[in-house]
């Protein structure tokens, strides 16, 4: 303990007292406050610590707190912010984790209201099934939350038909900086001032605003300095050219202040409910048209007439993104649509109730684009190959995002929004810019909304990299400016964009904005440095620039990533690993616990802050990375699904290998990680284990002792599989197979392991079973990385003369087969035959839906029978490989009718379930 305390600070003394809180969930821990020290964007600062309150009293009593204390409050959901809005020195108030019910839903008047924490998509799963759902749309959908959204006033693809979320606001309930609680929702003047008294802060507030948009002079340098009233997309400071317009355009002046709220970024008090308008889901029947251009000016030119079509979206995409997944086979597939080698694609989307009507909107849109003539062809989109345009567009996204080295896409200036019919002639300045700054635009737009999405190449661990940044952010501010544009569409001013909102908004609306802070914050106790009083752009960044770079030796290479820091530093704090939807695995332990702490972003954070920020000189050994890394499951989820390919199972390996150095390895890890010889010494004696393990009262106290949940039933032990098969020999075809006998399938899973050998004999293929030996799998995910290099370079001593594409090596168990084509690459001291076995082992499956696909195996060599199949396939396989060749092989016989379960990682491979 005394070490925990001492050596890795893992506990310390908070400097404010926090037990009057009480009952609120709070970390002040070392731990916790480098897990919330990030978000999306390129800052870092150390919270004070991070609490999750569960209901409004939970937050008046944080108000009151923070007040008496002189602490700031930085509200914060699922953390996916760009521009830096929830990093800061006070208290992280996390609402996603419980704060996140829906409250209250009226079908009939198209309503709901919910608490901040509620995840976007859960709220439109709750809506379905009655035919409606909240419109604006973020790529975060699926992780950002509704306060978020709120705080952000975000929006998305739809947001040219269902506008942003400040224009579903109904209303917010807001605890202010007095610990009030109020509702602002529309109103008309009088009624503003119909409750309390005048002293009241709520009515004072009501009082500020009459006054100034009432004033003549405000009025003007509102309506003139503000974007132009075309760019709907607008989020640059607060929102009083949004309250000037209901002000002025009704007959009696209406003022609701939950528009202002949208978009304050949780500078001007906290949201505890907020009431939405909901939209009727789109019209099921949708076309997508993909018009191709040669020239970016063209595309562009043509997006203010396709905008006067009913279009659902309108989104822009240039060829450096097209070309990103030109070599990649998974995406290749996904540009089908293309014609020719464009230099920009709109996509333009259509929907409709009938078909006859989509087909009328159709053909009036292809009308538009010949009469035009811009565009040199187009293709049209629907079902399924919508979603694979779409699929490429996000791939093509995501390896553009997914660079290794120290160069990253910034975000600072991707997000200006400027008039449609200006875009084009933006971008063609905006590129003569950027070329100022060596640097080559790729363009990616929400083209009609007039949002530009474009992040300089910058490496912010240098000073000339910082120099950068903040000079090609001062100049793209200028340049949306020439055009009364916004410098934030969508995702906010942060810190990252505040320095700007006078020159965006004049002197004199920057000084009403602080005027407006000041009524509502006095003490500067909600998200300073943002908006208001802003941190300097170019301090406080995620990397010190210029630091001495930690020298970090591992076992494992990682040098694929330029070593592990960077592998860690891959992370950009995206959030896709906090998504709880079907359609994926990533992050298991998320999803279990909802604590960041058992996220992969959050693995991927602690391990970059104790690799630069430790000074022990194993800097493994922390009790910071034990506590992250503890619930990963090692499913692999990550390596593949997050899409900077953060592999935290890999991580979790070379870390464990590091800790144990240092530290005692329990008897259950040392079971686990060496089953293989123990099966091997004490199978003569299964029949007693086996018995023992199932006897009730001596079975649960063996398994007590060694740390394995009594209420597990346990494999059974049987003899070696590999003795029966090992000396049988098969005549077959000419083609000739080598079956991989794995350390589980030797001799628990013999079932399967016998089934695999007569399937194959069966087909005809000569099979050729050596003996069993051990993957290293079992040793990887316990940390015994020497001895899984033992069978690494064992086994391509053993097969690399005798596998090759014409003999390949069968696996059955897929985490111990993709060790081979895995870690292997990773472990082994021949790195060349490493490559030439990886290339040449297959999972079963994925060796016999290959032949299938080549004619090698019919349906008439199987039963006739008829099944119903469901695949819940194993996590690896979907991680390294695919589970569509297991749907092809159970899909062969004429009868059987086969389901891939849309499951996520069910926990009880490896050691995890024990
Ligand atoms: C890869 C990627 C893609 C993105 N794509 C889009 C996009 O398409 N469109 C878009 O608009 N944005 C986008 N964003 C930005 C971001 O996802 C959105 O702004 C999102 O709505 C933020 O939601 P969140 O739950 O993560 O909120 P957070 O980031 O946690 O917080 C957002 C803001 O809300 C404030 N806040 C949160 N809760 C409260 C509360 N209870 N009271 C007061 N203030 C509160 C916070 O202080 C902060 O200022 C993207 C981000 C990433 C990383
Ligand atoms: S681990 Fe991957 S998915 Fe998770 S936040 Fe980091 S980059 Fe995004
Ligand atoms: S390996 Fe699985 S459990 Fe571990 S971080 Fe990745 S997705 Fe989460």
């Amino acid at each position: 303990l005394q070490k925990i305390i001492f050596s890795h600070s893992f506990i310390m003394m908070p400097r404010y007292d926090f037990n009057s809180l009480g009952g609120i969930e709070m970390n002040t821990d070392s731990l916790h406050r480098q897990l919330y020290a990030t978000d999306a964007s390129v800052y870092r600062i150390l919270p004070e610590g991070v609490c999750f309150p569960k209901n409004k009293l939970d937050i008046v009593s944080l108000v009151n707190f923070a007040r008496e204390n002189k602490i700031p409050l930085i509200p914060r959901a699922g953390g996916t912010s760009l521009a830096g809005q929830v990093v800061g020195s006070g208290l992280i108030v996390d609402v996603s984790k419980y704060f996140n019910n829906i409250l209250d839903f009226d079908a009939k008047a198209k309503t709901v209201t919910v608490e901040p924490g509620v995840v976007r998509h859960d709220l439109n799963a709750f809506l379905a099934p009655h035919q409606l759902f909240f419109g604006p749309n973020t790529s975060t959908s699926n992780r950002c939350t509704i306060g978020g959204m709120v705080g952000n006033n975000s929006s998305g693809t739809t947001s040219i038909k269902y506008g942003v979320t400040r224009d579903k606001i109904q209303s917010v309930e807001c605890v202010l900086h007095d610990g009030s609680v109020v509702l602002f929702e529309a109103k008309e003047m009088e009624e503003c001032f119909k409750k309390g008294s005048k002293s009241d802060l709520e009515h004072q507030i009501y009082q500020f605003f009459t006054e100034i948009l009432s004033d003549p002079d405000h009025q003007k340098s509102i309506r003139t300095e503000y974007p132009k009233a075309t760019v709907h997309r607008r989020n640059t400071g607060y929102a009083l050219d949004a309250l000037l317009n209901d002000f002025t355009d009704h007959k009696v002046p209406m003022l609701n202040l939950a528009k202002l709220i949208a978009g304050s970024e949780g500078t001007l008090g906290f949201v505890t409910a907020i009431t939405l308008s909901l939209d009727d889901v789109p019209p099921q029947e949708s076309v997508m048209v993909a018009a191709h251009y040669d020239s970016i000016k063209k595309c562009l030119r043509s997006v203010a007439p396709l905008m006067k079509h009913p279009l659902y979206t309108c989104e822009m995409m240039d060829k450096t993104i097209l070309d990103c997944t030109k070599n990649n086979s998974n995406h290749a597939k996904n540009r089908f649509f293309l014609k020719g080698d464009p230099q920009g694609i709109l996509m333009l989307e259509l929907r409709a109730h009938t078909s006859l009507e989509l087909n009328k909107q159709l053909n009036s849109l292809e009308g538009t684009l010949e009469r035009m003539n811009l565009s040199y062809g187009h293709s049209v989109l629907r079902g399924k190959e919508i979603d694979a345009a779409l699929n490429l567009r996000s791939a093509g996204l995501g390896l553009l995002g997914n660079i290794v080295g120290d160069e990253k896409a910034v975000a600072c200036i991707e997000d200006t929004a400027v008039p449609v019919d200006q875009l084009a002639d933006y971008i063609e300045d905006f590129t003569v810019l950027m070329g100022k700054f060596h640097q080559s635009p790729v363009y990616y737009a929400h083209a009609g909304a007039g949002e530009l999405h474009l992040r300089p190449m910058l490496n912010l661990k240098k000073n000339a990299g910082v120099k950068q940044f903040k000079s090609i952010t001062k100049a793209v501010a200028q340049l949306v400016k020439k055009y009364h544009g916004s410098m934030s569409g969508e995702h906010g001013d942060g810190i990252v964009r505040s320095e700007y909102i006078a020159l965006m908004l004049g002197k004199k609306n920057h000084s009403l904005l602080q005027e407006v802070k000041r009524l509502f914050d006095p003490h500067n106790l909600f998200n300073p440095g943002k908006i208001i009083g802003p941190l300097p752009m170019d301090q406080n960044l995620r990397y010190q620039p210029e630091r001495k770079e930690p020298e970090v030796n591992t076992f494992m290479d990682f040098s694929a990533d330029q070593g592990i820091l960077r592998a860690a530093e891959k992370c950009n704090g995206s959030g896709d690993c906090r998504k709880t939807t079907t359609d994926a695995t990533i992050c298991p332990s998320y999803r279990a616990t909802k604590a960041e702490k058992d996220s992969t972003r959050g693995r991927a954070n602690v391990l970059r802050e104790v690799l630069t920020q430790g000074n022990t000189s194993n800097p493994f050994d922390s009790q910071e990375l034990k506590a992250v890394m503890d619930l990963c499951i090692g499913c692999k989820a990550c390596a593949s699904e997050c899409p900077s390919n953060v592999d935290v199972a890999t991580y979790k390996a070379e870390f464990q290998y590091q800790f144990n150095k240092n530290n005692a390895i329990p008897m259950r890890d040392r079971i686990f990680a060496f089953n293989f010889g123990i099966s091997k010494f004490i199978h003569p004696f299964r029949g007693v284990q086996n018995t023992l393990f199932k006897t009730p009262v001596l079975g649960y106290i063996i398994k007590s002792a060694l740390g394995i949940a009594p209420q597990r039933s346990m494999p059974k032990l049987h003899a070696p599989l590999d003795r029966s098969l090992v000396a049988k020999k098969t005549a077959g075809s000419s083609q000739k197979v080598y079956l991989y006998l794995d350390e589980f399938t030797n001799y628990f899973d013999i079932s399967v392991g016998r089934d695999a050998y007569e399937l194959l004999v069966r087909l005809g293929y000569q099979v050729e079973v050596l003996p069993a030996s051990e993957s290293g799998r079992a040793y990887i995910s316990k940390g015994f990385l020497k001895e899984a290099k033992a069978c690494a370079d064992q086994n391509i001593a053993r097969y690399k003369d005798i596998v090759s594409d014409k003999t390949p090596l069968l696996g059955i168990e897929p985490s111990a087969l993709y060790t081979f084509k895995d870690e292997y690459l990773k472990l082994a001291s021949d790195k060349k035959n490493a490559r030439k076995l990886a290339k040449n082992c297959f999972l079963i499956e994925e060796f016999i839906a290959r032949e299938i696909t080549r004619d090698h195996i019919s349906p008439n060599a199987f039963t006739d029978q008829s099944k119903n199949l469901k695949i819940h396939a194993h996590c690896y396989q979907k991680a390294l490989g695919n589970p569509a060749d297991t749907f092809a092989m159970l899909n062969l016989p004429k009868n059987y009718s086969v389901t891939l379960l849309s499951t996520g990682c069910c926990g009880m491979a490896g050691s995890f379930g024990y």
